[in-house]
């Protein structure tokens, strides 16, 4: 019996998401972006449903229930579509609407119909509703990810105390504020659902190799790929950060290892959090790491961030002094963003500025910007520093950079970061250079 309630739910959802991906198929992306016609899905919860099936009077209870499925269903329009999954989950897809604001005045409906509902036929049991809205394509690509989004909303209302959560384009992002990070990273590690890609690091000079930079790149079952971005900071002073660590400069290493074959091998940066770094195991743990797969420490170079180095700044001359003597390289990740002082910066045992991203990505057109990367070139030549940009999204960023004097560039001009297995060919293709 219970099997059967799964599979029919299994069945219904099946044939709703082949509907929705269909119908989304037949309406492809307009020349005109105001042309673009939308779907909306609105799951629906209904927190007392258990209560209302027990109500006083036995099958008086069920019966209340169904009407109220068909009360909610009935709100919207006959070539939309309704499926009630449980006696307490039903998804409404609306179909063509002109804009999100279709979908919010449906929800206004649907739960005005809930109250009138509650307010005429139901005595003791108060019926609380959570609904979820999400609208193709504002949140979602195709029919999986947009019926995931609606009940990832469901959660998200239920968690607010509110009758509805309207999923907007920002809570991609932030999505993970809703779960226990750290667990699903420790249960992402055990699992091997973790991968590190590869973005090529080039010579501006030749164009050829120098390096790579790896970047965690996790495929979550649920909610897709989820950026560093969106979740490193989350963990970065938390525990779970020294396992993550652990594993990426392992899992560089071994890469590296497997390339090494290669004539002139690239370099690998890894990035490195702060925490990673006062950790007092932290160069037994860089060591092991080179010894067990057998890599050159000058191949390694470990990227940390100016406010990593700057929380103690005595201690973090030591350690980097400590990576120098081993003859592994070390570079100032997002360089321009901190607090950069001359005077801090004259005493750091580094090898490497790498500017950030934001200086890079309009440096053809914006004036401050060649300033300010014109001064941390300078600044890097000076205290002899090499000197990387990264975030360069168009071509001909790179001879300009060439011209000012930056030797290293990086970004989805030349190559957005690629799976180890692709990295292997694009090495193929484009040899690093004799040093
Ligand atoms: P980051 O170290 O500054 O890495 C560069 C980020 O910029 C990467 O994003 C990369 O995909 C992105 N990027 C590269 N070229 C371009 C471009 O031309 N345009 C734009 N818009 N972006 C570009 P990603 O992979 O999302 O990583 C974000 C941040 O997450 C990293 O910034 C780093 O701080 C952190 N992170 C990534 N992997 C690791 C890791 O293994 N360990 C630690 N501790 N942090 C990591
Ligand atoms: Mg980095
Ligand atoms: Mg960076």
């Amino acid at each position: 019996m219970y099997m059967d309630v799964i599979e029919q739910r299994s069945r219904q959802e099946s044939e709703l998401l082949a509907v929705i991906n269909e119908w989304i198929t037949r309406h492809p992306e307009p020349a005109q972006v105001g042309d673009q016609v939308k779907l909306a899905v609105i799951a629906v919860e209904i927190t007392a449903a258990t209560r209302l099936r027990s109500y006083p009077g036995g099958p008086r209870g069920e019966q209340l229930l169904r009407e109220l499925h068909q009360r909610i269903c009935s709100t919207v329009r006959p070539d939309d579509r309704h499926v009630v999954l449980s006696d307490t989950e039903l998804l409404l897809v609306l179909f063509g609407i002109k804009s999100a604001g279709h979908a919010r005045l449906a929800v206004r409906k649907l739960l005005n119909e809930i109250t009138q509902y509650q307010n005429s036929e139901l005595e003791t049991v108060r019926i609380t509703p959570r609904l979820g809205i999400a609208v193709w394509p504002d949140v979602a690509a195709n029919g999986e990810e947009l019926l995931r989004t609606a009940s990832l909303a469901v959660d998200r209302a239920r968690e607010c105390g509110e009758a509805f959560f309207f999923y907007q384009p920002k809570n991609r992002d932030e999505k993970l504020f809703h779960w226990n990070i750290e667990a699903e990273i420790e249960r992402a590690l055990k699992e091997d659902e973790l991968k590190l890609h590869f973005q090529p690091q080039i010579s501006t000079a030749s164009g050829c190799t120098t390096g790579a930079e790896a970047l965690i790149h996790w495929h979550h079952p649920r909610y897709g790929y989820l950026s560093p971005s969106s979740f490193i900071p989350l963990v970065e002073n938390s525990a779970v950060i020294d396992p993550l660590s652990r594993w990426c400069l392992h899992s560089a290493l071994r890469q590296l290892a497997s390339w090494m074959d290669n004539l002139h091998p690239p370099t690998l940066s890894v990035n490195i959090s702060s925490r990673n770094f006062s950790d007092p195991s932290f160069l037994d743990m860089v060591s092991n790491a080179l010894s067990v797969w057998g890599i050159p420490p000058n191949l390694l170079t470990l990227e940390l961030t100016e406010s990593a180095l700057l929380e103690d700044i005595d201690y973090a001359i030591t350690i980097l002094q400590a990576l120098q003597r081993m003859g592994i390289r070390v570079s100032i990740d997002d360089f321009g963003t901190g607090y950069s002082s001359l005077a801090y910066l004259k005493n750091l045992p580094v090898d490497e500025l790498k500017i950030d991203q934001s200086f890079i990505r309009n440096l053809l057109t914006d004036r401050s910007d060649r300033n300010i990367v014109e001064t941390i070139i300078k600044i890097a030549n000076d205290f002899g520093f090499g000197v990387v940009a990264e975030g360069i999204e168009q071509e001909a960023i790179i001879p300009l950079l060439h011209e000012l004097g930056c030797e290293t560039g990086q970004g989805f001009a030349i190559s957005r970061p690629l799976s180890a297995e692709a990295f292997g060919q694009w090495l193929a293709q484009h040899p690093c250079a004799k040093s």
